[in-house]
């Protein structure tokens, strides 16, 4: 899909916005800074176009190094975005942060649409056309938190939002595409410099693009892979605040771009939440998945006990991710990362013929009905594998599934087919 990324200085109403797009009421709009809330994108829909939309307020830095970063906010959200709101608060106006961001989105050649929000009445239009000197074009007066403007701001976003997201239109048939995620010091520098080796082929993607994503070309065992945003590996970013933040947005820049995710576990560390909540945008974003427990070289007996209990407590739930364990210091098995990214690529693109699935399915329900629920018991009419990467199945139903009932079926579709490193989705359609 799409990305739209939401820009601006703090308390400029990037929050209400979003909820606003999103049609919700609910949601988080504070008037204090520093919120911190997790999520960073959501799947929208206007005039039945569905898009992605990245709120970049969920991070929201105190006066000082404001500059800094709002600008490295604007900076990832420019990465990762086919198209930038950039809101200013009208009752303010552009201020010298500002003028700083838009010379930055300026030169992103992204289009950008300036937003001139907390416009609740005509009479501040006025001053929503003095923003026409950030030089970004004609504002769009608007206020999110009373709706004014929104749907014109919208009709107008569809116009500039490129109907396929840059990233999915890139060519198939060249080398794959892999992201190496990771908490700060797992590794992923080191990893990619002995993969890379002296080799290294810097690919400057994404036309339009000036700075950040940066991709290597590196081989391995004579195959050429494709490390995605690798300058966000490299680079290292010094924040005291939005840290948290700034890397989960870095993460989903990176999966929004690749196919495959290496996410790297420290072995001398417990697994953390961090780790965790990495791996849920990797599920959350559909791409396969290859876990990498690294720095064997310092791992010892007592602590590798521990590890493997760890591993089985809160990695259950990605059992079916392939695990290499490797020393990015030494180069210890690192040529087993191949086959596992192999694997789950493998994996991620396999199809099962409608035919094959609906005997499974038959098979399955006969050895296993469903409950009888209120008297009824919903039936599977048949099912269908809708898409690849990541497999995608909808089961037609005369009525809802328990949950526990879809699970019972994804899991029998695992062992039966494997789907090795790559999650897999099963939706059902109740006809009625
Ligand atoms: P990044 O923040 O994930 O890019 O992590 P780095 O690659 O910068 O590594 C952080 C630190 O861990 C550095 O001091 C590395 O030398 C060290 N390190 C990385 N991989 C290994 C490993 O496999 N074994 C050992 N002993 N140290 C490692």
């Amino acid at each position: 899909l799409p990305v739209l990324a939401i820009v601006g200085r703090p308390n400029v109403g990037k929050s209400a916005l979003v909820n606003r797009i999103l049609g919700r009421r609910e949601a988080v709009v504070e008037d204090k800074p520093g919120v911190t809330r997790d999520r960073v994108s959501y799947k929208a829909e206007w005039s039945d176009r569905r898009f992605t939309l990245v709120d970049t307020g969920g991070w929201e830095p105190d006066a000082k190094g404001i500059n800094a970063s709002v600008a490295a906010q604007a900076e990832v959200a420019v990465d990762l975005a086919d198209a930038v709101l950039f809101v200013v608060d009208v009752n303010v106006g552009a201020t010298a942060t500002d003028e700083h961001v838009v010379r930055m989105l300026r030169g992103s050649k992204k289009p950008v649409i300036l937003v001139a929000n907390k416009v609740d009445d005509v009479r501040q239009e006025a001053e929503a056309a003095s923003l026409w000197n950030l030089g970004l074009g004609e504002p769009h007066p608007a206020s999110a938190l009373h709706g004014r403007g929104v749907a014109d701001l919208l009709d107008h976003v569809l116009t500039v939002l490129p109907k396929v997201s840059a990233v999915a239109k890139e060519e198939v048939g060249g080398p794959r595409r892999v992201a190496i995620l990771g908490r700060p010091n797992v590794g992923k520098s080191s990893l990619l410099n002995k993969a890379a080796g002296e080799e290294r082929v810097v690919v400057n993607e994404l036309a339009g693009t000036t700075r950040d994503p940066v991709d290597e070309q590196v081989e391995i065992l004579g195959k050429v892979w494709r490390f995605v945003d690798t300058a966000g590996i490299r680079k290292r970013v010094h924040l005291q605040q939005g840290a948290d933040f700034y890397a989960s947005l870095r993460t989903q820049a990176a999966l929004e771009k690749a196919e495959v995710a290496i996410v790297m576990i420290d072995v001398t560390e417990e697994i953390s939440t961090q780790e965790l909540r990495i791996i849920d945008l990797v599920l959350e974003s559909g791409r396969a998945l290859v876990l990498a427990f690294n720095k064997w070289d310092l791992l010892d007996d007592d602590r590798r006990r521990y590890l493997e209990r760890e591993i089985e407590q809160d990695l259950a739930h990605v059992a079916w991710a392939p695990r290499v364990n490797i020393s990015a210091r030494t180069g210890r098995h690192l040529e087993k990362l191949v086959p596992a990214l192999e694997l789950a690529l493998e994996s991620w693109d396999t199809r099962i013929p409608t035919g094959k699935l609906n005997a499974l399915i038959a098979e399955l329900t006969a050895e296993h009905p469903h409950p009888v629920r209120g008297g009824k018991q919903p039936r599977i009419l048949f099912g269908t594998q809708v898409s690849t990467r990541p497999p995608t199945f909808v089961l037609f139903t005369t009525g809802f599934l328990d949950p526990q009932y879809r699970r019972f079926i994804q899991r029998r579709l695992r062992e039966i087919y494997g789907f090795e490193g790559t999650p897999i989705v099963v939706n059902m359609r109740v006809r009625e």
